[in-house]
């Protein structure tokens, strides 16, 4: 299951708008050969694993990190790039945590936000960061749940930089008929994400950390002195951070990997539409996601194309079947753009959890995992980085805020969980019909 997810991730990369809009260094960082030894290994280059080296380094412990492809293969370098505040699905955290860790929670949340922003600077990333974000509603049942979820967000959970439009509001934001209502955060936004996270991987490698590519990881040996195999070597260390999400396989004991399925989600590129024809689409070309269950979402980029979102699948089908289904999506919000050119479709896989909460633990005390951000992990990941590193260092409160949260397994085993999750996804789609 896992070899064969690893290649379907690979196929969906191929025509990756993300990937032609970025020069990578002519060689890629080593295989790791050989034995090793460590304060800290980190598994998988992506912004959670990034995240905890930058971290680490920041308290002064040795770390390598390996990853089975390069930096940014993984959902890192093709996700919309929405960069924001909350989680996929904030009603858990109250129901979990009460209202003092949901609100908690929140500012965390908030905290990965910043904590985007503020790296961007320190690092000098250009990443074309561009701040706005609207959330919107299609249909009038689910207005009143956008009314709720920003009275909710505001008053019980502390973030009081949301603004809400009405139908004309929202009309004169987005050239499209399509919208009912919507919600305004002004510090959420976007960016291009594989520029961020290869930003993130040279910040990581200046501080010091190690990284190593095409070195994936086989198995971890548990102890007080853990040793993590690759196919070609070993790294001995005091800790252990597993940040491999969906394609991680059964590197994590398969209690824990149940928790996960993985979600393929598709994107499409226009071609470049001009500053004008651009500009007029979004005013301040804010990121935009609806509040449906299979959600869309869209933004334009800097150079002046959009990237439209969305088709849930667990199959992992190709990207170039599904671009016509997507563009398709796009004309339904944007008549105006029936004859533009579709230049890229590519896909991913998102890692989610059953109740779409992000998922954190330890397997043994030296023994970190971070997994399930549900489509909500370019901010949260972040602050996943943090809070391992803080743990690492004794300071759990932050980790344990997150650990607490309880998680179900997804049922089927391995072989039978995408099948099943069809299923379910298929109710839900019939379920959004009416
Ligand atoms: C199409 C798509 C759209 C999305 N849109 C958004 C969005 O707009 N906003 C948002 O907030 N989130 C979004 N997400 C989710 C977000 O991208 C992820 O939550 C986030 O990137 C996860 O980061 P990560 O570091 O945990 O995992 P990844 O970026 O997936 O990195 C994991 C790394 O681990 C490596 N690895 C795996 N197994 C092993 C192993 N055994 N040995 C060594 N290395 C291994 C992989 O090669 C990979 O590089 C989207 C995801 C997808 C796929």
């Amino acid at each position: 299951m896992a070899d064969s997810l690893d290649h379907r991730a690979d196929a969906l990369i191929r025509n990756s708008f993300y990937e032609a809009s970025v020069t990578r260094a002519a060689d890629d960082d080593p295989v790791l050969e050989g034995m090793h030894e460590v304060d800290v290994c980190v598994i998988g280059a992506g912004y959670a694993g990034l995240s905890v080296a930058l971290e680490c380094r920041a308290r002064g412990l040795s770390v390598i990190v390996v990853d089975a492809h390069r930096p940014g293969w993984g959902a890192s370098g093709r996700n919309g790039g929405q960069t924001l505040v909350g989680f996929a699905k904030d009603e858990i955290f109250e129901r979990q945590l009460g209202n003092q860790g949901a609100r908690a929670a929140w500012a965390m949340s908030v905290e990965g936000v910043a904590l985007v922003r503020e790296r961007i600077e320190r690092y000098g990333i250009a990443c074309d960061f561009t701040p706005g974000y609207l959330t919107v509603a299609t249909k009038p049942k689910r207005v009143p749940d956008l009314r709720a979820w920003m009275e909710s967000a505001t008053s019980r959970w502390g973030y009081d930089r949301l603004s809400w439009l009405d139908t004309d509001e929202i009309r004169a934001r987005i050239a499209s008929k399509r919208y009912l209502a919507g919600v305004y955060d002004p510090f959420s936004g976007h960016l291009h994400p594989l520029k961020y996270c290869l930003g993130l991987a040279d910040a990581a490698r200046r501080e010091g950390a190690q990284l190593f590519a095409h070195s994936p990881v086989i198995d971890v040996l548990r102890g007080a002195r853990p040793i993590v195999r690759t196919s070609k070597g070993e790294v001995r260390c005091r800790f252990v951070s597993a940040c491999g999400n969906a394609t991680i396989g059964n590197v994590l004991p398969a209690d824990i990997a149940a928790r996960v399925a993985p979600i393929a989600s598709y994107i499409i590129a226009t071609e470049p539409l001009g500053n004008e024809r651009a500009d007029a689409l979004i005013a301040g070309r804010a990121a935009v996601c609806d509040n449906n269950f299979f959600l869309d979402y869209f933004r334009v980029s800097a150079d002046h194309r959009v990237l439209f979102g969305g088709r849930a699948s667990s199959t992992g089908a190709s990207p170039l079947q599904l671009t016509e289904e997507i563009r398709k999506r796009m004309v339904d919000v944007y008549p105006q753009l029936a004859d533009v050119r579709i230049e890229y479709a590519w896909g991913g896989f998102v890692d989610v959890t059953r109740n779409r909460a992000p998922d954190f633990g330890s397997i043994d005390p030296n023994y970190f995992y971070v997994q399930g951000f549900s489509g909500h992990g370019v901010a949260l990941t972040g602050i996943a980085g943090r809070v391992v590193a803080q743990a690492m260092a004794g300071e759990s409160a932050a980790f344990d805020l997150f650990a607490q949260l309880r998680h179900a397994r997804f049922p089927g085993g391995s072989a039978l969980r995408g099948p099943v999750l069809e299923l379910g996804m298929l109710y839900h789609r019939l379920l959004e019909l009416f």
